[in-house]
């Protein structure tokens, strides 16, 4: 397999390197130099495929034998764990279910096969692969279970103090093994700064093989193509369109739908859901994109002015032939953006209506499937539910005005003891600690 940077399609690297690196040094994003369509044996018959096969078959023509087919497989035993099932709400709207992994977030994905693929691409190396991650709450979370016993691999994990919430610290904090969390004293970007200021120390790097999580990793990005074709399985074939609806922030999540598209995912059009951060719907109407500062919403993890993967979504469909890149992604992709008080009444209407809890972002999702919907009549639509409600049960309970159940592997976590390093913002105090507890 080979990739090369949106920044660059004429230099290639491997599978390896770009996993191991998750950055190109010019600072585009990695990207397939092929994405081959699937074989019509496959694609026609996806309901005879268990979900770990599906994503066999999609590593197997993705990788082209980077990877031993043996090794894949137990990769893919490893990685694929846990279920994405498709539940009906009515004739026309199905969801998705994404949050049945260990942070209850579809991010699980993401991190689970990176943490794989991490760890088999450093066997036969001699030092452990160490990997720095800063987080405001959720992707910590989700890293973090992802990495857990994971052999050669060590994570050290920055989180602001006093500003994730008890459930969120309890996630990062009480796992043990691998996983050490430093709890900073100062902001988010105080724990950003210093990841990234470690990364640029010589003389860390000289002793630590250091390696960031970070979402734009290309290895996170492919298994989320895998759901899109267990979701199609899962629906019965009635001649309908078929429309995904993606609540968006950074937009790895739709991208990976572009991807199984290219793939030959039987899909007839995708919709950008996102809340009042809504710089790519406003693209795909005006065709100019307009990064700004995110503003604080319900649906949290949406909030993202500048979206890294929209570099992706351009690198999909420039060049093609016949009209401009805005043209051609318009023609599969639809955007429509939502604020907190219609967010909050859908979260609402969805109870009444279908006596389903839905989070606040598969609420932002679900809005617009149904504006979608309005325009589009005789289509079949699956939002997909990114994170279980019970993740944001205050505001989720405020406004069903009910209690919200916590599932039994998040509520265990709330019985565990707090473990955390108390650390300054001072990088020397930062570095000194790794170099004594970890080199
Ligand atoms: C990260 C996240 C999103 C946004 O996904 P992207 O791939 O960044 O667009 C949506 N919902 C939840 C719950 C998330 O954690």
């Amino acid at each position: 397999m080979k990739l090369y940077s949106t920044k660059n399609k004429k230099a290639f690297t491997n599978l390896k390197y770009a996993v191991l690196k998750g950055l190109p040094d010019d600072n585009g994003l990695f990207m397939p130099q092929e994405i081959p369509r699937l074989s019509s044996a496959f694609l026609e018959n996806l309901s005879e495929f268990s979900f770990q096969e599906i994503a066999f078959s999609i590593c197997q023509a993705l990788f082209k034998g980077a990877i031993p087919d043996a090794d894949l497989q137990a990769i893919i035993e490893n990685a694929v764990n846990f279920p994405a099932p498709v539940v009906q709400l009515d004739e026309e709207k199905y969801i998705l279910e994404l949050f049945h992994g260990p942070s209850l977030a579809f991010k699980d994905f993401g991190a689970r096969f990176m943490a794989q693929l991490m760890s088999y691409f450093n066997q036969g190396e001699s030092r452990e692969l160490v990997i720095l991650v800063a987080t405001s709450g959720d992707t910590g979370g989700a890293v973090a279970a992802g990495f857990l016993q994971t052999p050669g691999a060590q994570v050290v994990i920055l989180y602001p103090s006093g500003k994730v919430s008890m459930l969120q610290e309890k996630q990062l904090t009480t796992l043990g093994h691998n996983i050490v969390a430093l709890e900073v004293d100062g902001t988010f970007d105080d724990c950003q700064a210093m990841v990234k200021r470690a990364f640029l120390d010589k003389d860390l790097t000289g002793k630590i093989r250091l390696t960031s999580a970070n979402s734009i990793n290309i290895s996170r990005l492919i298994p989320q193509t895998f759901y899109y074709f267990e979701a199609c399985k899962q629906l019965p074939q009635d001649g309908r369109d078929l429309v995904f609806c993606v609540p968006s922030g950074n937009f790895g999540n739709l991208t990976a739908g572009l991807m199984a598209h290219r793939m030959g995912l039987p899909v007839h059009h995708f919709i950008a859901a996102t809340n009042a951060n809504d710089v790519v719907p406003a693209y795909l109407d005006s065709g100019l994109f307009s990064p700004r500062p995110s503003v604080r919403t319900l649906s949290n993890a949406m909030d993202v002015g500048d979206p890294s993967n929209f570099a992706r979504m351009l690198d999909l469909y420039e060049g093609e032939e016949g009209g401009s890149t805005w043209n051609n992604m318009r023609e599969l992709v639809s955007g429509y953006a939502f604020d907190d008080e219609q967010t909050r009444k859908a979260v609402a209407e969805v109870y009444r209506k279908y006596n389903y809890i839905i989070d606040p972002h598969g609420a932002v999702g679900f809005l617009a499937l149904e504006q979608y919907q309005k325009e589009h009549s005789n289509t079949k639509g699956i939002i997909l539910e990114t994170a279980h409600p019970s993740k944001f049960l205050d505001e989720v309970e405020r406004i069903l005005n009910k209690k919200v159940e916590v599932p039994e592997r998040l509520a265990i976590l709330a019985k565990r003891e707090k473990r955390a390093v108390s650390m300054p913002t001072e990088f020397g105090r930062f570095k000194q600690w790794l170099l004594d507890n970890i080199a």
